[in-house]
């Protein structure tokens, strides 16, 4: 079973600010910031809407 995560070249995240760090792992449809393991949800449709990642603190 292969998993294909894609890093998001050029995109910074919006939680720690660290740029190129962000994994989007469209099996489970979520972002990952591999600096501050911030995840998201995204919605694989379009991957505009990965600017979505603002949840920042709240699942800790
Ligand atoms: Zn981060």
């Amino acid at each position: 079973m292969m998993r294909l995560a894609h890093i998001l070249d050029g995109l910074r995240c919006s939680c720690c600010g660290a740029l190129d760090v962000l994994w989007l792992d469209p099996v489970r449809g979520i972002v990952e910031c591999h600096e501050c393991g911030q995840k998201a949800t995204v919605i694989v449709d379009g991957l505009d809407l990965v600017d979505a990642l603002d949840g920042c603190g709240g699942d800790w």
